[in-house]
């Protein structure tokens, strides 16, 4: 069970690596839940994304953290059903009401959808895509620190696509914009949906082709250019940041 009150994840407390409590159904959990959706398969059996209304405590034993604070110690599969759990309660909590006329929403039946009460429309899981992008100088690789990021760590770029721009427009746009550099050779590398609130990552890696290193103040504290053998510190393992920077330390060993 992916339980979640706000943002927070309700786990068991005390055990080796970080698990969620299991139960035949959402009613077995011992916890009030004010919306629940399966959300696929987990371990071998079938797993529901819940939303626990505020004020209500964890159970004994149990206790509810936060899905950042919790993901360096979490294999893939775990990531991506808590991450699929927590962007549709996320979406449910956030469309209670319609945008376009004020009404109360509904779950719609057979689709993953609320639908206005008063006017009809239909609100849908919003998915924001992201680009993601590692650049590569010869044997070097290009890794920036943004104001957020914990104390040390850095990684390769990212940004949100603007409407109207197709992905590679984003990839160009965002590498100028934050450290003023050129790009070409673009290839597709992979993707990965990023639960912070709700966005799909898509990686793309890229050729350095001119420009000067300028990172873009209050986006960028610090980039620079890395040697394999003399990297800072990276992202958890469980993102495609690392999966990227991994790729490119094996290429340059090969
Ligand atoms: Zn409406």
């Amino acid at each position: 069970m992916f339980a979640f009150r706000n943002d927070r994840l309700l786990v068991l407390e005390g055990e080796d690596g970080v698990r969620v409590p299991r139960a035949p159904s959402p009613d077995d959990l011992g916890i009030e839940s004010s919306f629940r959706r399966p959300v696929g398969r987990f371990d071998g059996s079938p797993s529901w994304a819940l939303e626990v209304p505020e004020g209500v405590e964890a159970p004994e034993g149990m206790a509810f953290r936060d899905l950042r604070a919790i993901f360096a110690a979490v294999d893939e599969d775990f990531f991506a059903v808590a991450g699929r759990a927590k962007q549709i309660v996320g979406w449910h909590a956030t469309h209670r009401f319609c945008g376009r006329c004020g009404g109360e929403t509904e779950i719609a039946t057979g689709e993953l959808a609320m639908r206005c009460t008063r006017c009809g429309m239909m609100h849908y899981p919003r998915v924001s895509p992201a680009v993601i992008v590692r650049v590569r100088r010869g044997g070097e690789i290009l890794l920036a620190r943004s104001p957020g990021f914990p104390k040390g760590m850095s990684s390769v770029l990212a940004g949100f696509v603007e409407p109207g721009e197709s992905i590679e427009e984003t990839v160009r746009r965002e590498v100028r914009e934050e450290v003023g550099l050129e790009v070409g050779n673009l290839r597709y590398f992979g993707s990965q949906p990023w639960p912070f609130p709700n966005s799909l990552m898509i990686g793309f890696t890229a050729d350095y082709a001119g420009g000067e290193l300028t990172p873009e103040p209050g986006e960028i504290e610090a980039a620079d250019w890395y040697r394999a053998d003399d990297l800072p510190q990276l992202p958890p393992r469980v993102s495609i940041a690392r999966r990227m920077i991994d790729d490119f330390v094996a290429r340059t060993a090969g």
